[in-house]
């Protein structure tokens, strides 16, 4: 039963039975990883603020090979985001982001770069609550890359050709884009270079970079956010939950 130590961020942790709990992290070398921590519920636990919601943590499990659930011995705190998990926004925000983040990453797969963007964007989050909508577009972006179902936004779809920047492409109900040549009849759904600045810039820069670059682009960082969703929905062929999903709905 081999004992590991590894830096986690906690994603979300619930009760069980009476004095324990269970503890969902994204750690950085091993991927999501489930844990039961004994006694985390009693007055004095040895864990502390240590299995609260987005703690960035040193952790050290019991890894057993039968047991999907690992035995959680020990966290260090090694930054607490507290004060952000308490406000209404940000926990509805990150509880969703969090979601989705389950839902597309498979356990006990280790992937540096998702374990970076996801703490520098909880950690821009945390510290810049003005952040919020920005960081939940580029957070979106990321997950939707890294597992592979974000389209090319910067080519024409029929023709290859690269997009001017002030071309209005048009969103095919396949999320790719197509240029106004190779389109038929009017543009059903405009796409324009702002919006393809926005997923351009997502590729190149931190969360913090990503937040001042879009901080006048308010809707169009709103009305990406949208088309993420409906990719993410239809590539896993549900919803996610946690955010304001009627504003899929709403859209028509
Ligand atoms: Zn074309």
């Amino acid at each position: 039963m081999p004992l590991v130590e590894t830096e986690g961020l906690v994603i979300k942790s619930y009760n069980l039975a009476e004095a324990d709990r269970i503890v969902v992290f994204l750690t950085h070398d091993h991927g999501v990883v489930r844990g039961v921590a004994k006694g985390a519920k009693r007055l004095k636990s040895k864990f502390g603020s240590g299995l609260e919601p987005f703690s960035v943590v040193q952790a050290t499990y019991f890894q057993k090979d039968s047991v999907e659930l690992v035995s959680i011995q020990k966290t260090d705190l090694i930054q607490s985001n507290f004060d952000a998990a308490s406000d209404p926004d940000f926990l509805q925000k990150f509880s969703y982001l969090g979601d989705l983040l389950l839902t597309l990453s498979p356990p006990h797969d280790p992937n540096e770069t998702l374990y970076r963007m996801v703490r520098a964007c909880v950690e821009t989050a945390s510290a810049d609550r003005s952040t919020l909508l920005s960081t939940g577009v580029y957070f979106e972006l990321w997950m939707l890359r890294l597992a592979g179902y974000l389209p090319d936004w910067g080519h024409c779809n029929a023709c290859g050709r690269e997009f001017e920047v002030a071309e209005i492409a048009n969103l095919q109900v396949n999320f790719h884009l197509i240029c106004p040549t190779c389109r038929r009849g009017a543009a059903t759904r405009p796409f324009d270079g702002v919006s393809r600045s926005i997923a351009a810039a997502a590729r190149k820069l931190g969360p913090g970079k990503f937040a001042e670059f879009s901080s006048e682009k308010h809707d169009a960082l709103k009305a990406l956010s949208i088309i993420l969703k409906l990719i993410i929905a239809s590539s896993i062929g549900r919803e996610v939950t946690g955010e304001k999903s009627l504003a899929i709905k709403t859209q028509g």
